[in-house]
């Protein structure tokens, strides 16, 4: 009869749609398993860096200390040249250990951000008459320009620290005589830093990797001018703290630009 089609009908539909809700709820198990899978695997990968990374300077100290304890009668020079270099592998690991645990301390919710009105313009003012003597010493010109007067709410040093980041890479991995220009701007709801910079350039490849933790396209480099691989990470874990973003651009042999947005005021 009609009915009992009717009734069959429904039986499929039915059936058909506790399957599709079955077929969601599994949907969605396995995507968070995926989840849970790639933060392991990303947590692996972090533990092995860090390993890595302390490892290389124990390793060189290990040499210098092997060969001062063999040799006797080695002449005082010598002597205090490998002490000099074993005080360089511990400040460079001493730099490694202070980059995690000021990350550790970001990657703990915002717990303890402290906020407060502060000057944007000042704030640059100062990382720049910081960093002046550091860029003097390779005849590069740091240039400030400002649109207007900023007040935000922000945590001064994380802050400080994230922009910090940005301007001493764009010294670091800049040309001699070369440029940094800094830009501040603002709209009704938010600030803008520009961090411009004439100098090596990010190949396009590496682009999007830059802001991860233990990145760096050219180890050597980094390694000779004090890099972590950790500053950008950080940089971006501050600015995302105060709910901004983060973008780059650059082209390789002419420069790099990074632009930072942060809403003006913080809404808890
Ligand atoms: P590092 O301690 O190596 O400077 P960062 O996390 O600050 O680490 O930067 C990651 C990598 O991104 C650097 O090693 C460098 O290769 C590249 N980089 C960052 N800023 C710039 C820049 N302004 N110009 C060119 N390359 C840059």
């Amino acid at each position: 009869s009609i009915n009992e089609i009717s009734k069959g009908n429904m039986a499929v539909e039915l059936d058909m749609h506790g399957y599709s809700e079955l077929h969601k709820i599994t949907d969605s198990f396995n995507q968070m398993i995926e989840v849970i899978q790639n933060q392991e695997s990303s947590r692996q990968e972090f533990v092995s860096n860090v390993s890595h990374e302390l490892k290389t300077p124990l390793a060189s100290m290990k040499v210098l200390s092997d060969s001062l304890l063999s040799q006797e009668g080695m002449p005082e020079e010598i002597y205090r040249e490998f002490l000099g270099d074993i005080t360089t592998e511990i400040e460079r690991m001493t730099q490694i250990i202070n980059d995690l645990l000021s990350m550790v301390k970001l990657d703990q919710n915002t717990a303890n951000i402290i906020i407060s009105n502060i000057s944007i313009n000042d704030l640059i003012e100062q990382l720049l008459k910081r960093l002046r003597p550091i860029a003097g010493k390779r005849n590069i010109e740091l240039i400030f320009e400002s649109f207007r007067p900023v007040m935000a709410d922000v945590d001064e040093v994380k802050l400080s620290m994230a922009l910090n980041n940005l301007i001493e890479n764009a010294i670091k991995y800049n040309y001699d005589d070369g440029w940094v220009k800094v830009t501040l701007n603002a709209d009704h709801k938010f600030f803008y830093v520009t961090v411009q910079d004439s100098g090596v350039g990010i190949p396009e490849d590496s682009l999007d990797s830059v802001f991860e933790r233990f990145f760096r396209v050219d180890k050597a480099r980094s390694r000779a001018t004090g890099g972590t691989g950790l500053g950008l990470a950080i940089t971006r874990s501050v600015i995302l703290l105060h709910r901004g973003s983060i973008k780059v651009y650059s082209k390789e042999k002419e420069g790099t630009t990074f632009t930072v947005r942060i809403p003006l005021n913080y809404i808890q």
